[in-house]
């Protein structure tokens, strides 16, 4: 059965039972298990994600894939290796967790690696460098798994962590992807937009995490075709700290409550407006209007005008007028 992949993919393939198996069966893999119990990752959970320990020793990895008869070219080509300028070949990622990055059809094309210690001298995270399979831009985490899920759950739930989609896959909520930090891009967009149009977003609840769900809901508003939701965690928790913290039933009851996209955009307006001061608040109005504007059903723009009218004591008329001159201007 895998007589069609290159040797690139079979590396990649083979690397990641490895590291599997050290984390799951050796006395090389306890530091990893230890860390992996610490973040409370059970059997089913390692399993199905399946996560690796790659070992603190020196070029295990390398001794094992030449014991597979890969050559030396490419090895190097699978990204699993730093090259020294005579030629020799290291294990790139040490003594970390390994999480497999797969492309859409579940195969392992390349790794993300969380350092297991707090020193902030090292990367949390080290990724594979893009290669022949590899593009970093095309990659969501737990793609092949969450579209078979999305089918039940009606959405995909994005991330912007590995452990985020890992906690809320324990949590029940198994639709879940994650761009590889928070620079959602075009492609993934579009990856997404093939499977699924119903995107709830679930960032952290930090505000880095609330900035760039800001910016995920208009790359989705720019692509056009999406129903969104933005869920928005309290104590600027991520979603993995939220389930520790509060457990899978609350985290449900946030996920079901997701803001729309509009409610969450009008929401983020109003924080940048004192709304006890009449200026201000026909500041805020007037932008909020704008982005009613924005939105092409009626039904919608009638119920956000309206919202927005009660909260604020104005009319719903005068809104309305505000909003078709807009629109007027925009023509
Ligand atoms: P953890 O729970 O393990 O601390 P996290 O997912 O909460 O990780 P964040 O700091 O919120 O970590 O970052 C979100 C995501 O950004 C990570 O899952 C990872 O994909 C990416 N990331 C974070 N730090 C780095 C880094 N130093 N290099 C590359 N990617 C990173
Ligand atoms: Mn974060
Ligand atoms: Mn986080
Ligand atoms: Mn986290």
């Amino acid at each position: 059965t895998n007589s069609n992949l290159t040797p690139v993919m079979k590396i990649n393939q083979d690397a990641a039972d490895f590291y599997h198996r050290v984390l799951v069966t050796t006395r090389a893999g306890e530091r990893g298990m230890a860390y992996a119990k610490k973040r409370e990752l059970d059997k089913k959970t390692i399993d199905h994600f399946g996560i690796g320990y790659a070992p603190q020793q020196e070029n295990l990895l390398l001794l094992y894939l030449r014991g597979k008869n890969y050559q030396d070219d490419d090895l190097v080509k699978s990204g699993l290796f730093i090259q020294s300028k005579s030629g020799e070949l290291y294990d790139r990622f040490r003594d970390r967790l390994m999480f497999p990055l797969s492309d859409e059809s579940g195969r392992v094309i390349a790794f993300s690696g969380r350092r297991l210690s707090n020193d902030k001298t090292e990367a949390k995270y080290m990724n594979s460098p893009e290669t022949e399979i590899f593009t970093k831009s095309k990659l969501l985490f737990h793609f092949a798994e969450a579209k078979k899920a999305a089918r039940e759950e009606k959405h995909l739930v994005l991330y912007e962590g590995y452990m985020d989609v890992i906690a809320a896959y324990k949590a029940g909520v198994k639709s879940g992807i994650a761009s590889m930090g928070t620079s959602l891009t075009d492609e993934q967009v579009y990856m997404m937009r093939r499977n699924n149009r119903n995107i709830i977003i679930n960032y952290d609840g930090d505000d880095p995490g609330v900035h760039a769900a800001e910016r995920a809901v208009q790359m989705f508003k720019q692509a056009g075709g999406f129903n969104i939701g933005v869920v928005v965690l309290p104590e600027g928790l991520d979603p993995d700290e939220y389930v520790k913290k509060y457990g899978k039933d609350k985290y449900h009851s946030e996920v079901k409550g997701a803001l729309s996209a509009t409610d969450f955009l009008l929401k983020r307006l109003a924080k940048k407006f004192n709304l006890n001061n009449d200026l201000d608040r026909i500041n805020y109005l007037n932008d909020a209007v704008k982005e009613i504007s924005n939105i092409s059903d009626p039904v919608q723009q009638d119920l956000y005008l309206r919202k927005i009218a009660d909260e604020n004591k104005v009319s719903f008329e005068a809104l309305k007028a505000n909003l078709l001159h807009e629109v007027k201007r925009n023509r």
